[in-house]
């Protein structure tokens, strides 16, 4: 009897880490190392990872970047401090990126074969696993917008394209005209892969080599992580897709799960890079599986997916990710990644490479 007691309280011991109430102790811990703000709350965005190369980088315009990166991070992030929702955050923060041109989502957003622009954008809610995607809109000055519409105000997850659209006129969303999306590098980016496409008498869609995706600036997608006061996360993503894609091409931003995943249980993942790769991967859930399943720390969670997975499938990229207790975790496998955070300091932080 005194023996299987013992057993029994051993067992009790092992389990204690895992169990509710030992996870409630370590969430305190963890949040006490948090430093001085509060420590709840937890903000990221990305700005893709198909930076402009070091050589290319020139300080005015690395300057541009930045002020626009730091803008987005801080408005979301006082949004956070007001006391606004996780999802408001990341609402918020996307949009200011998407306005920008130097960006591919919104008003910076790449062309398709055809010379059209088609975004793609989704968002989730980590405390009720509500999710909103869009794909393929042309009229849709902010796509992210859509897509929480999508999950607030309709019985779907997924629109696209025409239907989207006409779904955004029954909503307060802003349609443009699809000539808002002209940028010239943009359509200079599109020019010279045709030129190339011709010189090589082949198509140089998606799946040319890494560098020579980069030189011609395929990247640049935008994403945002948050967790508020009241401990929910969410995610979201925002994209024009990948210069010169064809016949209704669809990336990885749009899908939960791939490019987009937000769960109270585990983390908040938004990716970007090679669409294709992350769809097969499903990428984003699989970080939160892993921080689920596997109890990993976030970044080690972020590197295995993006470091091992992914560069063994061939694939480039990276992800933001912001597990339940605000621990943030960057990874990628391209040059570099537009992103900024704020620190345990409440201070905004940018890096690219
Ligand atoms: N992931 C996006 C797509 O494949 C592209 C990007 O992140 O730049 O559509």
């Amino acid at each position: 009897m005194r023996k299987y007691l013992s057993l029994l309280v051993l067992i009790v011991l092992v389990m204690a880490p895992f169990s509710g109430f030992g996870q409630k102790r370590t969430f305190t811990v963890l949040n006490q190392l948090q430093g001085p703000q509060n420590p709840r709350l937890g903000f990221m965005i990305h700005g893709g990872a198909g930076v402009l190369s070091k050589s290319t980088m020139t300080p005015e315009k690395e300057k541009a970047y930045r002020a626009d990166l730091e803008k987005a991070v801080v408005a979301g992030y006082k949004a956070l401090q007001e006391g606004k929702t996780s999802l408001d955050a990341v609402e918020i923060a996307i949009r200011i990126l998407e306005d920008s041109p130097l960006f591919n989502a919104g008003k910076g957003a790449v062309f398709t074969n055809d010379g059209k622009n088609e975004l793609d954008a989704s968002i989730m809610d980590g405390k009720t696993l509500g999710a909103g995607a869009v794909a393929g809109l042309r009229q849709i000055k902010n796509p992210i917008s859509l897509a929480r519409a999508v999950m607030e105000k309709s019985e779907h997850v997924m629109m696209i394209g025409e239907g989207a659209e006409k779904f955004a006129r029954t909503q307060k969303i802003d349609l443009v005209d699809e000539k808002y999306f002209w940028t010239q590098h943009r359509w200079d980016a599109l020019q010279n892969i045709l030129k190339e496409e011709k010189e090589k008498g082949k198509p140089g869609h998606v799946g040319v080599s890494s560098a020579s995706r980069e030189s011609q600036n395929r990247f640049g997608t935008v994403g945002a992580v948050a967790l508020d006061k009241n401990g929910n996360l969410a995610a979201g993503t925002s994209t024009g897709g990948m210069t010169n894609k064809r016949f209704g091409r669809v990336g990885d931003a749009p899908i939960i799960g791939a490019g987009t995943y937000a769960d109270n249980k585990s983390c908040a993942v938004s990716a970007t890079g090679w669409g294709e790769y992350f769809i097969r991967l499903g990428v984003a859930r699989d970080v939160c599986s892993m921080v689920e399943y596997r109890l990993m720390p976030i970044q080690k969670a972020a590197d295995t997916v993006i470091k091992e997975k992914l560069q063994k499938l061939g694939g480039d990229g990276g992800v933001i990710a912001l597990d339940k207790f605000g621990f943030m975790g960057v990874s990628f496998n391209s040059e570099g990644m537009y992103r900024a955070y704020i620190d345990a300091n409440g201070k905004a932080v940018v890096e690219i490479y």
